[in-house]
C-alpha cells in the first residue's frame, strides 16, 4: 500500500490533520474523497481549497463509506465506534490515522522518532526535548500533535530541497496512537496516565492500551514514570526490540536504570558516560526554564523524561543542561503574569483536566484558585481533597462550577468560595477582582480551571488571555 498512486483513499474528517492528509495523498496521485459529517462555512472554505487538487469532498455525511474505497485515513478525533468504520470493517478496508500515514510514507534513511505521550505534559516535554537535541547540534523539530502535521514533516513540506532532520521529537495523542499500529519509535515515553477522554476510548483500560502502543517495537529505550506504576506496566506489556531498555524517571533518588534528582541536581543512572561512575550529573533543578521562575515539580518530571529520551539518543550531559536552560514554556502553562501588591498571578489555563490542575495546585503554598468550565464528565473530590490545605479561597466560573462547589463543601468546608453565576465576557475580570480580595500578600492567584473552556471562551488560549487582561486592569482599589 505504500505506493498510493491510483488508489481510492477516503479521508475521514477535514481539519488540522484531514486537510494535510488529503493534500499529501492527492500529491502522491491517489484518488481522494474527504467525508465530513458537518457542513458549515469553515468546511466549505476547506473544500474549496482541496477541490482544485482533484480531491472530492462530501460534506454533511460522515457515515457512508464511499464506493470503491480501498483505504481510510482518519482524523484522530473520529470515534472508533463511528458507523464509517463499521462499514469499513465489513468491506475489509484498512483504517490508518494521520500518524500511521506519515509513518508509511517515510523515505529510506528518514529521521528516527523520539515519541512522547501521556495525559499531561506532552507539549512541554517535546519542546524541552527539541531544545536539548538542538543544544547537541542535531537538526530536529517538535512535531505531531503539537500542531505540526507529521505527514507534512515526512514529505518535507515547507523545507528547502535536501534539508533533512537527524531526529524528530514527536508528540502523540492517545487518539493518534489508537490509529497507528505500525509506528516504531527509536525510544518513547509515557509521562503519566490519569482518566481523560474516556468517552472516546470507552474505558480506562482501552485508553491505557492506546498510550501503551507508543512502546511497541521501540529499539533503544522505553521511558516510564516511577511515580505512576501504570506506565511501567505498559512497558512490561510491550513487545519491544531485543536490547531495548526500560528507563524510569523520578523526582526522588534514582535507582539503577533511572534518572532522578539528588540534592537539587538532575542525575542520570541509566546512561553513564564513564563506566567508573555510578551516576552522571546532567543539570541543576534551577536550569529548568530559568527565566520563568522556580520550576513546578511536574515540569522537573517533564525535564527528566525529555532528558531520558535525549540520553537514549546519545546526547551528552552538557547539552541536556544547555537545552533545559534555553527552553521557554508555551503561554498558558504555569505562566507568570504579574506580581501586584505582593500577590503573584499565574495563568495555567492549559490545566483543562483535574490531573493537570492537581499538579499546578501542588506547586504553590497559599492559593486563591480560579476554577470551573466544562467538566467533561470528571469528578472533583480527589482534586479538592489533596489540595484543600493550600487553598486560601476559591472563585468559581463556568457551566459546571456546581460540581466543584459541592466537592469543596464536602472536603474543604472552611475555605471561602465565591460562586460567580455569569458566563459573559466580563466574568473573568470579576473573577480576578474577587480572587484578589480573597488573597493576602505572598499568596498566588492561580487560574487552573480543571475544566475545558468552551462554555465561555473559544479555547484555553482565549481564557488565559482574558485572565492576563483582567490582571492588567487591577487597580489599587482592588487591594
Ligand atoms: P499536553 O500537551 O499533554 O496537554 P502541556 O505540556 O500542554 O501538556 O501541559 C498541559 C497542562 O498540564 C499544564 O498546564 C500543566 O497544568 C499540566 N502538566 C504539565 N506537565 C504535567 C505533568 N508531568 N503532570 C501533571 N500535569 C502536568
Amino acid at each position: 500500500f505504500q505506493d498510493l498512486a491510483g488508489r481510492h483513499v477516503t479521508v475521514a474528517g477535514l481539519g488540522v490533520s484531514g486537510v494535510p492528509a488529503a493534500r499529501a495523498l492527492a500529491g502522491l496521485g491517489a484518488h481522494v474523497t474527504v467525508v465530513n459529517s458537518t457542513d458549515g462555512e469553515r468546511e466549505r472554505a476547506q473544500a474549496a481549497e482541496l477541490e482544485p487538487l482533484g480531491v472530492s469532498v462530501r460534506l454533511g455525511d460522515g457515515d457512508t463509506l464511499p464506493e470503491g474505497t480501498e483505504l481510510i485515513v482518519t482524523s484522530p478525533g473520529w470515534k472508533p465506534t463511528s458507523p464509517l468504520f463499521a462499514a469499513a470493517e465489513k468491506a475489509g478496508v484498512e483504517v490508518w490515522g494521520d500518524v500511521e500515514l506519515a509513518w508509511r510514507l517515510r523515505g529510506p534513511g528518514s529521521a528516527p522518532w523520539l515519541a512522547v505521550t501521556g495525559t499531561n505534559g506532552k507539549t512541554t516535554t517535546v519542546q524541552m526535548l527539541a531544545s536539548i537535541l538542538k543544544a547537541a547540534g542535531l537538526r530536529t523539530a517538535a512535531v505531531g500533535n503539537i500542531g505540526v502535521p507529521l505527514v507534512d514533516v515526512v514529505l518535507g513540506e515547507g523545507r528547502a530541497e535536501g534539508e533533512s532532520y537527524d531526529v524528530l521529537a514527536v508528540e502523540l495523542s492517545s487518539y493518534q496512537l489508537h490509529w497507528a499500529p505500525s509506528v516504531r519509535a527509536h525510544s518513547a515515553a509515557v509521562l503519566n496516565l490519569a482518566p481523560d477522554h474516556l468517552d472516546w476510548h470507552g474505558s480506562m483500560a482501552e485508553y491505557a492500551a492506546a498510550k501503551g502502543r507508543i512502546y511497541e517495537g521501540n529499539t533503544v529505550a522505553c521511558v516510564y514514570n516511577v511515580a505512576d506504576p501504570l506506565t511501567e506496566d505498559l512497558v512490561r506489556a510491550a513487545d519491544v526490540d531485543e536490547g531495548c531498555r526500560a528507563i524510569g524517571f523520578t523526582l526522588g533518588t534514582p535507582g539503577p536504570s533511572q534518572l532522578g534528582v539528588v540534592e537539587g541536581i538532575l542525575v542520570d543512572r541509566a546512561f553513564v558516560e564513564n563506566r567508573q561512575q555510578q551516576a552522571q550529573e546532567l543539570a541543576e533543578v534551577s536550569d529548568v526554564a530559568p527565566q520563568s521562575g522556580k520550576a513546578a515539580p511536574h515540569n522537573i518530571a517533564n525535564a527528566l523524561a525529555a532528558a531520558a529520551l535525549a540520553r537514549a539518543f546519545g546526547v551528552p550531559a552538557a547539552a541536556v543542561r544547555d537545552g533545559l536552560r534555553a527552553f521557554h514554556p508555551d503561554a498558558h502553562r504555569i505562566q507568570h503574569i504579574a506580581d501586584v501588591g505582593g500577590i503573584s498571578y499565574i495563568d495555567d489555563s492549559k490545566a483543562t483536566n483535574t490531573h493537570a490542575a492537581e499538579a499546578s495546585l501542588a506547586a504553590y503554598e497559599h492559593i486563591v484558585w480560579i476554577a470551573g468550565g466544562l467538566a467533561k464528565g470528571a469528578t472533583f473530590d480527589d482534586l479538592v481533597r489533596t489540595s484543600a490545605a493550600r487553598l486560601r479561597g476559591v472563585v468559581l466560573i463556568g457551566a459546571d462550577r456546581a460540581l466543584i462547589r459541592e466537592a469543596l463543601a464536602r472536603h474543604a468546608p472552611d475555605v471561602p468560595v465565591v460562586d460567580l453565576d455569569r458566563t459573559d465576557t466580563g466574568a473573568m475580570s470579576e473573577a480576578v477582582r474577587q480572587a484578589t480580595r480573597l488573597a493576602e500578600p505572598g499568596d498566588t492567584v492561580l487560574l487552573a480551571p480543571a475544566c475545558a473552556s468552551m462554555d465561555m471562551f473559544v479555547n484555553y488560549n482565549k481564557r488565559g488571555d482574558a485572565f492576563a487582561d483582567a490582571v492588567g486592569e487591577l487597580t489599587a482599589e482592588d487591594h
